[in-house]
């Protein structure tokens, strides 16, 4: 029986953690200040009392990955000097380029030459130029990208979200559910962001639509997954965000889940069905550069079923057939 104890403590900090707002540290040291901060705190039993020292944690571990990242690609004195968040913002940039470009290849190498004719026919291969031209629009954008998640970790390390930064500090059963709440936050978020792109004409007009010239299966592939306008990549990226201010998550995994989403667009935008229930592969996602008006969402079909916005690749196909 005891293993509910955890999962009922992590329902009590979800909500007690929305009713006090985030883990802001007020500064001053005052006793009724520092009193605050000691009940703020005794939220999550194991974290240690002082904020002040807490936060340190996620600097420390911002500055491991910059001395990673940056360490391996460029000689100190070049990055030494900079600021941390411009460290940051310099990682995060080298970091997204390397994955779009190896991830890029790799895919691009793998389902149009090794696995030729097998998942996609001969003449639906995407031409070089159309590639080239959407490595050109997301590299434009990849320098903006990067200000999102390094604004990101700017709050958190200065305690504006409800970030934690070690797993045990709210145990196994609340980082799963709370992980779980993130998610689906990032899910309503995404389609309702990517909707909104499609509905409001401006935004569609002078934002979306250059993600939307590659609206035929010749013209799709894993580098469309990252050509926006830098604005409307950002945009689509904010619920990831705005979910550290509503649910406490694990600092490292959302910094892995930002990584995810460059895999994750890549993958959509390959226009290989993959037919995993419920996920909104590929096939989906297809349908979405043709109609212009299904398939919004995200990670899963839920959004779409739930808002009547779906379309399912394999009913299409029996139309056609
Ligand atoms: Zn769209
Ligand atoms: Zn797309």
């Amino acid at each position: 029986m005891h293993h509910f104890r955890p999962i009922a403590t992590c329902f009590l900090n979800l909500l007690t953690l929305t009713s006090y707002g985030s883990l802001h540290l007020s500064g001053g040291s005052s006793p009724s200040e520092s009193g605050n901060l000691t009940r703020r705190f005794s939220l999550f039993p194991s974290i240690p009392l002082d904020m002040e020292d807490y936060l340190k944690l996620f600097v420390e571990e911002t500055s491991f990955y910059n001395r990673l990242v940056l360490g391996t690609f460029l000689p100190e004195s070049w990055w030494g000097p900079l600021p941390h968040m411009l460290q940051g913002w310099l990682r995060n940039y080298i970091g997204g380029v390397l994955l779009y470009f190896i991830s890029g290849f790799l895919w691009c190498f793998y389902i149009y030459h090794l696995k030729r004719n097998v998942y996609i026919p001969k003449d639906a291969i995407p031409s070089n130029n159309a590639m080239l031209l959407q490595i050109s629009v997301a590299m434009k954008a990849m320098p903006v990208y990067c200000a999102l998640p390094s604004l990101s970790e700017y709050m958190i390390e200065n305690g504006w979200t409800k970030c934690f930064a070690r797993i045990s500090d709210v145990g196994w059963p609340s980082y799963v559910i709370y992980a779980a709440v993130y998610l689906v936050i990032v899910e309503f978020g995404i389609y309702w962001m990517h909707k909104l792109l499609h509905d409001i004409k401006p935004l569609y007009k002078y934002l979306h639509a250059t993600h939307h010239i590659y609206n035929k299966q010749n013209t799709l592939s894993p580098f469309a997954g990252l050509a926006f306008h830098p604005l409307d990549g950002i945009l689509q990226a904010v619920p990831h965000v705005v979910a550290l201010f509503l649910v406490p998550m694990h600092f490292t995994t959302h910094i892995a889940l930002i990584f995810l989403e460059a895999l994750w667009t890549a993958n959509i935008h390959d226009c290989i069905h993959g037919k995993v229930w419920p996920v909104m592969g590929a096939g989906y996602h297809t349908i979405h550069h043709t109609t212009y008006r299904h398939n919004y969402g995200h990670y899963t079909i839920w959004m779409d079923w739930m808002f009547g916005t779906l379309r399912d690749p394999v009913e299409e196909d029996a139309k056609k057939m």
